[in-house]
């Protein structure tokens, strides 16, 4: 591993001030971080930690739940107001990793890790990613557990977080700190797809911290569900997964929303399909109809096929849960 310098922010204008000179990485949980520079993927000159910043808290605002960046996944998944509230993303957290990872990992760093793409991590195959302009290893490769959304020519890769599935469909806002200020950004436009450039993972800026999500009030508490279809039953990415969330009024779905993981280079919300579902009965038919409607595009690859009939059964499946009908 490179060596480089470590340093403690004791402030946000302090994390502000040291990301701006290149070279420069925040680390907080590090545990995507620390595997990247261990295998060489990435080598910065200088870490800044910030894990003394006060950016931990959960707390209730007038219009939803604040989760600070620095709050650990575990305890995000356990607190109260998230169990109570946002059931969803308590489930997509403990779908997540293994227990001693979500004791260490962070939402900022878990919405800033990278793609699990083998190519990407084996520094003698090419990969656009790790260094654009070399190729691709997975297009013609072993692509089993690539996209079948909104990939490119230039990179196929998935965005591995099960968090993120939850918080795209729970339409979560993302704080942001810069040196104009803080700005807010919707959380489904905040990771990109690879297009031309499959290096840059989403629209943070390079001198830009995380401060938190917030996620707004919503009705679906009560019928929501995280699928995820992985090869074993813990410590594994998703194959396919889905957070499904409706509003019912006995069988009448008043609103639904519906984001999948393990599909593309950014969790996938399914717009088209909450919007069919608006106003219908809830019914395993109408879930298949819906699900047939979320894979409209859905493009694979040599190895993995399988999940174009995955992703429409998992879709299923989570709303018959939801609903409770499963
Ligand atoms: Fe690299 Fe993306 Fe291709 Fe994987 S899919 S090898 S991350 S460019």
């Amino acid at each position: 591993m490179k060596q480089f310098q470590y340093t403690r922010a004791v402030n946000q204008q302090g994390v502000l001030d040291a990301i701006a000179k290149p070279g420069t990485k925040i680390i907080a949980g590090g545990t995507n971080l620390v595997d990247l520079m261990k295998r060489g993927v990435t080598a910065p000159d200088k870490l800044v930690d910030i894990n003394y910043l006060p950016l931990k808290g959960i707390t209730a605002t007038k219009t939803g739940l604040h989760i600070g960046t620095l709050a650990l996944n575990s305890v995000v998944s356990e607190n109260s107001l998230v169990v109570a509230k946002l059931p969803l993303l308590s489930m997509a957290l403990k779908a997540g990793a293994s227990p001693q990872l979500r004791n260490m990992a962070t939402v900022g760093g878990n919405m800033m890790q990278r793609t699990r793409c083998t190519y990407f991590y084996d520094t003698t195959m090419p990969c656009n990613k790790r260094e654009p302009g070399t190729g691709c290893g997975a297009v013609e490769g072993y692509n089993r557990m690539h996209a079948i959304f909104g990939a490119s020519p230039q990179c196929i890769a998935v965005h591995p977080s099960d968090m993120c599935v939850a918080l795209a469909a729970l339409d979560a806002q993302v704080i942001i700190a810069g040196k104009k200020g803080e700005k807010r950004m919707p959380f489904v436009d905040f990771h990109r797809l690879p297009d031309d450039h499959p290096e840059l993972d989403n629209h943070l800026g390079k001198d830009e911290l995380i401060l938190g999500v917030e996620i707004p009030d919503n009705n679906f508490a009560k019928n929501s569900y995280y699928l995820k279809v992985r090869d074993r039953q813990s410590y594994a990415f998703a194959l396919v997964s889905v957070a499904a969330g409706l509003d019912l009024d006995g069988s009448t779905i008043r609103s639904a929303r519906l984001a999948m993981g393990g599909v593309a280079h950014k969790p996938w919300r399914l717009f088209e399909a909450e919007k069919f579902l608006a106003g219908k009965t809830a019914s395993e038919d109408t879930f298949k109809q819906a699900a047939q409607l979320a894979m409209q595009g859905a493009k694979a690859y040599e190895y993995n096929a399988f999940k174009l009939k995955l992703a429409p059964a998992a879709i299923t499946e989570a709303l018959k849960h939801a609903a409770g009908l499963a």
